[in-house]
């Protein structure tokens, strides 16, 4: 079998998705998911103008291969273009072997490791009456989990609850949101904010809080302390990524758990972090990550310090992209819980798929490889809608993390 085209499609259907799709001269087709959030475009032309015609006349099967081909072989490694290009490969050829296989991913990943993928959903509100609100509605939904965000009082924007608008450039081109920050006033707000959750749904309830890395070591081994009487599945990205060090400092300070790493986009990014045993879910996405091959390993190696899965799960990560963290999410040992927002209903046209979300579960279904399907007319139906994420500024206009 050979690859005979590498065509990249981009829709929005609500977001921004960006598909690669390879074909082989068998008639097999594979999807990948590249979506690089605010930064779609450079994906696309790295795929398109520097990958694509690599892949003609490549063996499908060759996955490993494939990967380190397009790893080693560019010499300029890692990055978030580069592993989401790799990635969106990665899973196209996965695809094709299920479909050659007759198989699902999951069963050429080893076979079920469980019956179902438990997800938490978003919860988020401006205070606290509008938290409790949206925490009902998504125990409505089935979450067994939730995570939970809310506004800072005397800040317009924060985080997980909008309210800002983006305006436009000179040129008419958008510029991205801007919400506003103060570290101090949200160390204050979060304990109370946590408690009263607690104390309207009682102990039992998994709870989770994203700091977006917009705290100090400091900070964060304060809050994690602060949030200790109430028992967190976990606080997420407690300080900025880069900096593994920083989790050291938290670690050595608190007993609430760390999860963190979406925005990670290689094995070297968590080693110091799993080796030191300072985390304990790893936050990539197959999309983010280089792929299911590497994700895989991730996973395995953190398995071996007792550290369990998360895949970041937005709706900016594709459903296809979704299909694959599920299938890996079914397969590994050492699962920990998927996030999952769900989409428009226009993006689940564009992209059927066999995964279904049934009482806060997710399931790959049984469909041969990802189980996921282009509609190629409805996307073009939906066209590219240039877009950021927002950016995020201290009361005095400094630039802040986001
Ligand atoms: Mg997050």
């Amino acid at each position: 079998m050979k690859i005979v085209s590498a065509e990249v499609v981009v829709t929005s259907p609500g977001r921004n998705f960006v598909t690669l799709r390879i074909t082989t001269d068998e008639g097999l087709t594979g999807l990948g998911d590249a979506t690089l959030n605010g930064r779609e475009l450079a994906v696309v032309s790295y795929l398109r103008d520097h990958v694509a015609p690599l892949l003609l006349g490549r063996d499908p099967h060759r996955i490993e291969d494939t990967w380190q081909y397009l790893y080693r072989g560019a010499y300029w490694r890692r990055g978030p273009v580069t592993m989401a290009a790799i990635a969106a490969v990665d899973m196209a050829l996965w695809d094709i072997k299920g479909k050659a296989a007759g198989l699902p991913l999951y069963q050429l990943l080893g076979g079920a490791s469980r019956e179902k993928v438990a997800t938490y959903g978003h919860a988020s509100g401006r205070d606290i009456p509008e938290l409790l609100d949206s925490v009902r509605e998504k125990l409505a939904l089935g979450y067994p989990a939730i995570r939970v965000q809310t506004g800072v009082p005397g800040l317009k924007a924060v985080y997980g609850v909008g309210g800002a608008e983006a305006g436009t450039g000179p040129d008419g081109h958008p510029r991205p949101l801007v919400e506003d920050w103060d570290t101090a006033a949200y160390l204050r707000h979060l304990p109370g904010v946590v408690e009263a959750v607690r104390a309207e749904f009682g102990a039992e309830l998994p709870l989770l809080h994203d700091a977006h890395h917009r705290l100090t070591p400091l900070q964060a081994a304060r809050l994690g302390k602060d949030l200790e009487p109430y028992r967190m599945f976990w606080l997420e990205d407690c300080t900025p990524a880069e900096n593994q060090e920083a989790l050291k400092l938290v670690r050595q300070h608190t007993t609430t758990p760390l999860a963190i790493g979406e925005v990670f986009n290689s094995l070297h990014d968590y080693q110091y972090l799993l080796t030191n045993q300072l985390i304990d879910y790893v936050r990539s996405a197959v999309t983010h990550f280089g792929g299911v091959t590497p994700l895989r390993r991730l996973f395995d190696l953190a398995g071996q310090y007792q550290i369990k899965s998360a895949i970041h799960g937005p709706e900016d990560i594709s459903p296809v992209g979704m299909a694959a963290g599920i299938h890996l999410d079914l397969a590994i040992h050492n699962f920990g819980i998927q996030e999952y927002s769900g989409y428009t209903e226009t993006t689940h046209r564009v992209f059927r798929h066999a995964y279904t979300f049934t009482d806060g579960h997710l399931h790959p279904g049984e469909a041969p490889g990802l189980g996921v399907e282009l509609d190629e007319e409805l996307a073009a139906a939906h066209p590219y809608d240039p877009a950021y994420l927002p950016v995020n500024r201290l009361q005095d206009g400094t630039v802040h993390d986001w």
